[in-house]
């Protein structure tokens, strides 16, 4: 007799599961800390939260709850549309960002085929591919970077899907809109190049640029944006690609009828709008960043510099140095992301914060340091 569990697939069997960032709750409940002084840096949320648009949409749609969501997302999809210059069936919404990552693999990728991803790339890409039984093939960093070069050589006949992150999450690396075009104009085109934008948002003026307007040149782009990081509607769960009709047909297939629920489609719908909101976002998290990256400085640890609303810091030499790091500072309050799971136990991620977290953070660090001398 066969057992249950083996009925699964292998490639499901083998699947190692999304470490997510530790609430608050978690750490309260294990350290018996005061919820009031704990600092979560962990999740690159948006420390400001929602706006206050957001908020109100929120309530208004509250009332309506015993509907079904618009299946097709029409309001929303219309407002991107207008908003990116492309048509209303270029658009497909998720269930967070991460859903439409999910649906590119399963409307591309199966077993005997390949996709692409860099080395310390977005953690969801090989759990994507995986889930489709398809066979993930990693091409090495350069300086924490993604190697577009690496890229094209790494492309076989198997290759159907190719995820960049950009600025990359854990790294925050970024790559100049001349890299990526250059990239796009040698890709095949029967390779599909999901563009991962989550961070988009935050990049200074100079380095914006806006890869949507590529779709009509490249039919094989996919650029993916989300709705968690700068609009602060992480637990809401939104996010939308562009990319040409024929391949949000195909995604359109294989989801789930209502995959975006009531709440964050009138939430997203409102914070597109807000533009104060953003505007507000951006500048906490630049001066956070500088005060972040000139802490980490002065204490003479090494850094990534960072394009996103986080940073990638050296916590010591020893490859359990991330992890006894970050139990020191959960000790004392604040919560940061381990990222041994990306093969950098030497490291830790922390997120950008309010000035006073920042701060909360950068005056735990050295103490936290000093446990690593002590053991
Ligand atoms: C956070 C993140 C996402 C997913 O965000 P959603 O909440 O699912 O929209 C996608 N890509 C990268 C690189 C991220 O860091």
């Amino acid at each position: 007799m066969q057992k249950l569990t083996e009925q699964s697939p292998e490639f499901i069997r083998a699947i190692a599961p999304y470490k997510a960032g530790k609430p608050v709750s978690d750490v309260v409940r294990e350290l018996g800390l005061d919820p009031n002084t704990v600092v979560k840096l962990a999740s690159n949320e948006n420390p400001l939260g929602l706006g206050e648009k957001a908020k109100a949409a929120i309530a208004q749609a509250a009332m309506d709850l015993g509907r079904y969501p618009d299946a097709n997302g029409f309001a929303l999809k219309a407002k991107l549309a207008a908003r990116h210059g492309v048509k209303p069936e270029q658009i497909t919404l998720g269930n967070g960002s991460n859903d439409v990552l999910e649906l590119a693999a399963k409307a591309f990728l199966t077993q005997g085929t390949n996709a692409l991803f860099s080395q310390y790339a977005f953690a969801v890409y090989p759990l994507a591919t995986q889930g489709c039984g398809a066979q993930s093939k990693v091409v090495p960093a350069v300086c924490f970077t993604h190697d577009l070069d690496g890229f094209l050589k790494a492309i076989d006949t198997q290759t159907h899907v190719v995820f960049i992150a950009n600025p990359n999450n854990p790294t925050g690396t970024f790559l100049p809109q001349e890299k990526l075009l250059a990239f796009l104009k040698q890709v095949p085109s029967h390779v599909l190049v999901v563009l991962d934008e989550a961070y988009n948002e935050f990049l200074k003026p100079e380095d914006q640029y806006d890869s949507t307007q590529w779709v009509s040149q490249f039919p094989n782009l996919l650029v993916s944006r989300s709705f968690s990081k700068a609009y602060g509607l992480a637990g809401l769960r939104v996010g939308y690609a562009v990319s040409s009709v024929e391949v949000a047909d195909l995604m359109n297939r294989v989801r789930q009828p209502f995959n975006v629920n009531s709440l964050a489609l009138a939430a997203a719908e409102a914070a597109i709008d807000d533009a104060e909101f953003l505007q507000q976002t951006y500048e906490v998290n630049l001066k956070g960043l500088e005060q972040i990256e000139s802490g980490l400085k002065f204490l003479g640890l090494e850094y990534v510099p960072s394009y996103g609303n986080f940073v990638l810091f050296k916590a010591g030499n020893t490859d359990d140095a991330g992890m006894k790091v970050f139990d020191a500072l959960q000790r004392l309050g604040v919560i940061v992301r381990p990222v041994n799971g990306y093969g950098l136990p030497q490291w830790l991620r922390v997120s950008i914060g309010l000035p006073h977290e920042n701060e909360a953070f950068l005056v735990a660090l050295p103490k936290a340091l000093a446990s690593l001398q002590a053991s």
